[in-house]
Formats: C-alpha cells, structure tokens, sequence
C-alpha cells in the first residue's frame, strides 16, 4: 500500500517517527490526484503541491510537530471559511469570495497540525442531495463514474473514495455528511447539535446545521472529531461540553465489549430499494448476533420530510438574503440604477435555480396568512418528533436505519425529480430536526454500487456511534475501501 492510501492514525504514527515521509506521502497524494481528478471532479479549489510541501517543511524546521494530526491531509467543503482560500459554496453568487478569517474548525485543524489540501465541490450552498446542484460542475462517484457520489458534501467523500485525501469535512443539515458516506462507502459523522462550531461555516439553515469529520475508518473519524469538537465562544449555539479524546475513548470502550440495545427501523428499511435492504440485513445479522436487537417503528417518516424542508427552506430565505451583490456576493454594475434592480440582477445571477426556488418557497411559508400552515406546523412536528424519538431511547441505546433508502442514481437522474430527490433524505432529516448525533458506516455493495448503515443516538452519545461502528467495521470488513477508477 501507498502512504497516500494508508490510514490517518497509522500514518501520524509513521510521521512521527521521521517527519519527512509526509514529503514523500504529500507527493505521492498528488500524483493520484493528477490521475483521478480529471474524471471525478471533487475539488473546487486545489492547493499547488509546492505550497502544501513548504508549509509542512517549515512546521518541521519550527519543531512545531506535535499536533495530532499532523501531516494528514485534510480536504475541506467549500462553504467552510478558509483564510486566504477561495471558499465558493460551488455558487456564482461567492466565486470570488476570499475569506479574510478561518473557521474555527480550521483553526483548530491548523493547530493540530493537518494540512488544508483544498476545497470540495458540493450542491450550491449546501442544497442537494448529490452535488449536481453545483455552479461549476458535477462530481462523479469514483466507484463508477456514471453515478452520484451522493450530496450536499459529495466532493468530499469522493476525495477519500478515490485516495485524494485522507480525511474530509463535511457540513451535514438534512444528511449532507452521511448521504455521500453510503454513496461511496466512506464513514461520516453529523455530531450532536452544537457539539462542533459553526462559526465560519456559510449557513444554510441555522437550525439544523451542523460541521462534521468524513474519513476511511472508524479511527481517523473519532480522531478528527476530536480535533474540530469543543465550546467555542464564537459560536452562540456551542455546547459547553469539555474536549474529548474520542479515539482514546473508543479504544476503551471497545476493550469493554458492551452489549447495546438497538432498535431497528423496520419501516425505513422495507421503504427501501431492494439493493439497499439487502446489504442492510446482512450488515444488521452482524450487529444483531452480538447486540440485543428489537424491530422499531420511525414515526411519520414522510412527516419528516416535509417538516424538515419547510423549516431549511425557511431559514435559508432569511440566511440568503444578505447576498444583494452589495456587501457580499457577484458584482453588478449599481451605476445610476435603482437598488431593486441591482438585488433582482445580482440575485439572478449568482444564484441557481435550486437556490432560488428554496428562497422564494422559504419566504412563502414565513409570509403572512401561511406561516400558522407551514412554518409553525413543521415546528409543531419537529417537537412531537423529538419526544416520540426520545420515547424509543428510554428502552434503547441506538437506532439503526438505512443511510439512503436508494443506490447512488446516475447523473441526472435524481435532480430532475425534485420530489424523489427530497423523499430519498427520508432516513437522515430525522437526526438534523431532533438535533441528535447520526453515523454512516459502509454496510455492502449492491451490483458494485456501496451502501451505508445509519446509527442514531441520544445527544452526546458519539462515542457510542463510534463503537458501534467500529463493531461493524470489524465484523464486515469494510475499512479503508479505496476505489481504482477506471
Ligand atoms: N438534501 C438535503 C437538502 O437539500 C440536505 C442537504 C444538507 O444536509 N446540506 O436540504
């Protein structure tokens, strides 16, 4: 195996042994980057390979290596600010947009020593379920290229699908992290409400945002989520939760073997494609042979759905209206012309059909006479969803779903049927609207098209997530899975 495949938390070992292989591994990630990325298109911004190898060169020289991560190259979602950095959100309205600050994540990323590669392509701001809804191009699925590799973080999960990097960020508000893990058998985490800071992600919908680590293993997932985890005052949704050592602490609890209670969905996974149900029995005779397993009942699921896409469209109405092409966004000329003409043309412009029809059907179900219908009825819904789920987690420790209830659809397929394609986010809204921890893990292939297991647990309980995964991991196989694209 290449370095430029191994895993993260083998890798950091290595590194630190003799820090100037991670030259060698940087030059060899690259090398596959030139071969693959002309097919797969998962970035949007790529750094030169000269610029990366320097900034690791001179963290040598400084003997500044001791962060955690430190080497690991790390691609990163294009609405997550990068200072100095190009950060698109894969839209016209932002192609231009040089972030004069990092994220808090990437701060904290930098200090602990990874190397921000670049920026991957998405759906345009984050709406979407298989990255075709960006400006600037689609992603392929690196295990076969007529295919979605899934969305709204596609471009990420594709670089760690074709060994483009070794791990990835993500942002996840109805299923942005975890979709694209099933679509390419990857593993993704959306954390607990809060449990990450959002300060300097682009918003979408404010409610159910939240940034989450992607990665080829259990282990690299736990070790970025350590990394990107912890209060932070900049973010007024932060939780003040202290930082933890998640690899520290899965390796404990996996030495401690727990037995788990786990509801299964039953009727997510009848309401799913035959491919899916398949390789999700078989993942879920795995789980079930060691932990005790009852058939449960998601409540409403269809519900979900529509509540979820009334309370995104809503807030991504109110969070999109600051790009008026006057303090941010496209340039038009304001010369001598009225400022509704230079909003109507910057706002035309910049944004994308999918954008714009959430913006106008956002501020529809806010607007007065249909607020009581929509907005407050979704809200209504998002409560009772909450207590019905926290009603299961009284007698249960985790909830196992399907991720997608479909295989990864080729190209076109989904986006022209708007209805399926928010139907298909049926399994992952639940997680957002109750604002509760949600994993994917790679549970089989189905006519060599991946498909993923979904875990759900109470708020805070991720190191569950992560042992669980871990448990499947082990049983099925499945780590690491890097695809040769042909
Ligand atoms: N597909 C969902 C949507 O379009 C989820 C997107 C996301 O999580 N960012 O809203």
């Amino acid at each position: 195996m290449t370095l430029a495949t191994e895993l993260g938390y083998r890798l950091v070992e290595e590194f630190k042994a003799d820090p100037y292989r991670i030259t060698k591994y940087l030059e060899e990630l690259y090398e596959r980057v030139e071969r693959i990325e002309p097919r797969v298109r998962a970035f949007i911004t790529l750094r030169p390979l000269d610029e990366v190898v320097k900034e690791v060169e001179e963290r040598i020289k400084r003997g500044d290596t001791e962060g955690p991560l430190f080497g690991l190259a790390v691609a990163v979602k294009d609405n997550i600010c990068t200072r100095g950095i190009r950060t698109t959100c894969a839209s016209r309205m932002l192609e231009n947009f040089v972030p004069p600050y990092d994220a808090t994540v990437i701060e904290r990323l930098r200090r602990a020593g990874a190397v921000i590669i670049g920026k991957t392509n998405m759906d345009e701001f984050a709406m979407g379920s298989t990255t075709e809804t960006s400006a600037f191009y689609p992603t392929r699925n690196p295990w076969n290229l007529d295919r979605v590799p899934g969305g709204s973080s596609g471009g990420s999960a594709a670089a760690l699908a074709a060994g483009m990097a070794t791990l990835a960020l993500g942002s996840d508000t109805g299923g942005s992290i975890r979709n694209p893990a099933a679509f390419t058998a990857t593993y993704g985490l959306k954390p607990t409400y809060g449990l990450v800071s959002r300060f300097g992600l682009v918003a979408y919908a404010s409610s159910l945002d939240q940034i989450g680590p992607m990665a080829r293993c259990v282990e690299d997932l736990a070790m970025l989520l350590s990394a990107i985890s912890g209060h932070d005052p900049r973010d007024s949704t932060s939780l003040d939760a202290p930082p933890r050592d998640y690899l520290r602490l899965l390796r404990e609890e996996w030495s401690r073997e727990p037995r788990l209670r786990i509801g299964i969905a039953r009727n997510l996974v009848e309401g799913s494609e035959e491919g899916v149900r398949r390789c999700v029995e078989r993942a879920l005779d795995a789980l079930c042979s060691y932990h005790d397993c009852e058939d449960v009942e998601i409540p409403y699921p269809r519900h979900a759905v529509a509540a979820y896409y009334i309370v995104a469209m809503a807030e991504a109405s109110s969070n999109l209206a600051r790009y008026d092409g006057v303090r941010y966004g496209i340039e038009v000329g304001v010369e001598g012309r009225s400022w509704v003409e230079v909003f109507k043309e910057a706002r035309t412009r910049g944004f994308g059909y999918e954008v714009r029809k959430r913006i106008a059907l956002g501020a529809y179900v806010l607007s007065a006479g249909y607020r009581d219908a929509y907005y407050v009825k979704a809200l209504r819904f998002r409560r009772l969803l909450k207590e019905r789920l926290y009603g299961l987690f009284r007698r249960l420790d985790a909830i196992a779903t399907p991720t997608m209830p479909i295989l990864p659809p080729r190209l076109g397929e989904l986006v022209s049927d708007p209805i399926r394609m928010y139907l298909s986010d049926v399994c992952t809204v639940i997680a957002n609207l109750v604002g509760i921890p949600a994993i994917s893990v790679p549970a089989g292939f189905s006519d060599g098209l991946p498909v993923g297991l979904q875990l759900m647990a109470p708020a805070l309980e991720e190191v569950r997530l992560l042992y669980l995964a871990k448990f499947l991991q082990e049983s099925l196989g499945f780590r690491n899975l890097v695809a040769e694209v042909v």
